[in-house]
């Protein structure tokens, strides 16, 4: 029994047939959301029912597309910690912090929920050829779930994207191509190919299932903190996947009356040298623009322009949120600052939130005594050649002074 039903258009409300094959809204173009019969889910499960459930996204089954159990294509993703990080919070007079810590998940970012359920989807639609242009970790995590599912991947990736994100691909199996362009011209080699392929583009938000897999972090962060929200989330944007599914769950999570009407105030935090939603936020815009000459080292953060941007800018304006960009010196500084006082090496995207929070606390939009999450959305280790090596050298048979070091 599913109580999935239909999928529905984000931005004019066009349905669609979920049991076919769906890309974005065949009326405007924008992304489809997925929508289930809550009466029917209220009837069948409450919140204490998870308790004792698997320790992963997939505990709130019945909140999820999926129909069949058979066709979940699973690696564990999802319950992850969410780790009271007194010290650090201590360091900006924030007691209440906390971060939420994607890093430890399947492919080591939490590209890993959208990708398990966007293929396990693919497989229960029938598909059996993945192809997604990337210039990151989305297509490790694409590559893992295509794997685990039987299925062909093709990733087309910019030449210039990290080592580590080509490897895991090639190491699963996946047919990687190296193009000599941007991620655009990636994407349109992929569009191209898709008639003759007959491949399945899991591009973001251009299927509906990735963010329902996101969503899962939403229902989590509620559930571990027994059913309430925080006051502040602070997330990092690139697609904005993630901060839409959460926005969309707390909805569902509401109408079911597992939580109440108050939100956490959304905060989007990007780089500056590719901002285009803390833009358009700050000229108060509803769709952002195309960033030109986009870069950043927080690869995750480097969208250019986003299909979902709208919901992102709604999410953060409805709940008294705010978007807001921070400099890649910044966002460094709080990865060795983190990583310091926690002992929790994160990702630069989840460092950023850091950074923001930062400068939300400086411009007085967060109280001493409020809650805060923040997320971090992958591994540090996947970042490594961001690094540098820095300890001294000893010969062997050279007498150290101990003293000293
Ligand atoms: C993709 C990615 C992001 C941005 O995620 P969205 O939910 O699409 O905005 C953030 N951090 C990391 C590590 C990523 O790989
Ligand atoms: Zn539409």
């Amino acid at each position: 029994m599913s109580n999935f039903t239909h999928l529905e258009c984000s931005k004019c409300g066009h349905k669609h047939d979920a049991d076919k094959v769906q890309t974005v809204c065949t009326e405007c173009g924008k992304p489809l959301f997925a929508r289930y019969d809550l009466e029917a889910i209220k009837d069948a499960v409450s919140p204490k029912d998870f308790v004792g459930r698997e320790a992963s996204m997939w505990r709130y089954w019945e909140l999820l597309p999926v129909k069949d159990e058979a066709n979940k294509v699973s690696l564990g993703e999802g319950w992850t910690p969410l780790i009271h990080v007194e010290r650090l919070g201590k360091s900006i007079g924030l007691p209440d912090l906390w971060i939420k810590d994607e890093g430890i998940i399947p492919t080591g970012t939490f590209k890993a929920r959208g990708l398990a359920m966007a293929v396990s989807k693919a497989k229960e639609l029938g598909i059996e050829k993945l192809a997604l242009p990337s210039a990151g970790n989305a297509a490790g995590s694409m590559t893992a779930y295509g794997a685990r599912a039987g299925m062909e991947s093709y990733v087309f990736m910019p030449m210039d994207a990290p080592d580590v994100n080509k490897i895991e691909c090639q190491i699963v199996g996946a047919k990687v191509f190296l193009v000599n362009g941007l991620i655009t011209d990636a994407g349109k080699m992929v569009a191209d190919g898709v008639p003759e392929m007959g491949w399945f583009p899991l591009s973001t938000l251009k299927e509906p299932y990735r963010v329902e897999g996101k969503k899962t972090m939403g229902i989590e962060v509620a559930e571990q903190f027994d059913w309430s929200l925080p006051d502040v989330i602070v997330y990092p944007t690139g697609g904005g996947t993630g901060i839409i599914g959460m926005w969309k769950v707390f909805d569902e999570l509401e109408e079911l009356g597992w939580i109440g009407s108050e939100r956490p105030r959304m905060v989007s935090v990007q780089a500056s040298g590719c901002a285009p939603i803390p833009k358009a936020y700050a000229e108060g815009k509803e769709e952002s623009e195309f960033w030109q000459g986009a870069e950043t080292l927080a690869a995750g953060l480097r969208v250019p322009h986003a299909l979902g941007d709208f919901l992102v800018l709604n999410a953060a304006r409805e709940s008294g949120g705010s978007a807001l960009s921070v400099t890649d010196e910044e966002i460094m500084d709080c990865v060795g600052q983190i990583a310091r006082e926690e002992g929790l090496f994160i990702c630069p995207e989840g460092a950023a939130t850091f950074a923001a929070l930062k400068h939300i606390i400086e411009d007085g939009e967060v109280d001493k005594d409020e809650r805060v999450v923040l997320f971090n959305t992958g591994s540090g280790l996947k970042y490594t050649s961001l690094f540098e090596v820095d300890a001294p050298v000893f010969n062997v048979g050279e007498k150290i002074d101990y003293k000293s070091l």
